[in-house]
């Protein structure tokens, strides 16, 4: 039992692939959280939502939020993501290959982190409205350390752009 304070997490899912066989990118995404909820308390789960259709086949990922509690320090929780997204790759002894599924760590309650191989804020996450509006849901009044503004007023762009804006582009 550790008696370390524990850590609150913001972080994103997103199944990247169409169809895997039968397995939609919404299932996978579902499976992922029952799996988080197996490993870590989860204080908060947004809907999955199916991304807007893009590219010529209009084709349609899925993605999802999920707050969660773990005394973990941000590595040692981005070892845990990792090996999580490999499993989720070799599930049932297929072989889906990479980036079935991605796990990104969005926001912690330490505020900022840095190190070679992970930055918290997530460096891309606030020109992704895919990662915006399901993170909005769940925690609207959660502040961006960097830029100081609340989850919903930066996922509000994607919801009121104004005219001149260029059109976001999801990735
Ligand atoms: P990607 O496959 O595009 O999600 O990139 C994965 C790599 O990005 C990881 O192996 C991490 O080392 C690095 N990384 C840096 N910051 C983050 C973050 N906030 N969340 C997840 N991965 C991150």
């Amino acid at each position: 039992m550790s008696n370390q304070t524990p850590h609150r997490y913001l972080i994103a899912l997103g199944s990247n692939r169409r169809k895997l066989g039968m397995v939609t990118p919404q299932r996978v995404i579902q499976g992922c959280l029952q799996a988080l909820a197996r490993d870590f308390p989860l204080d908060a789960i947004s809907p999955v939502r199916p991304s807007d259709p893009l590219g010529p086949s209009r084709r349609r990922y899925a993605n999802a939020a999920a707050i969660l509690t773990t005394p973990l320090d941000p590595p040692r929780l981005l070892a845990e993501l990792k090996a999580m997204e490999r499993q989720f790759g070799r599930r049932r002894g297929q072989r889906w290959g990479e980036r079935v599924l991605d796990l990104d760590i969005i926001l912690w309650s330490g505020g900022t982190y840095h190190s070679k191989h992970l930055t918290i804020p997530h460096i891309s996450f606030r020109a992704r409205a895919f990662v915006l509006k399901p993170a909005a849901q769940i925690a609207p009044a959660w502040r961006d350390p960097v830029t100081n503004r609340t989850l919903r007023q930066l996922a509000s762009r994607f919801l009121h752009p104004k005219p001149l804006d260029p059109e976001p582009h999801p990735f």
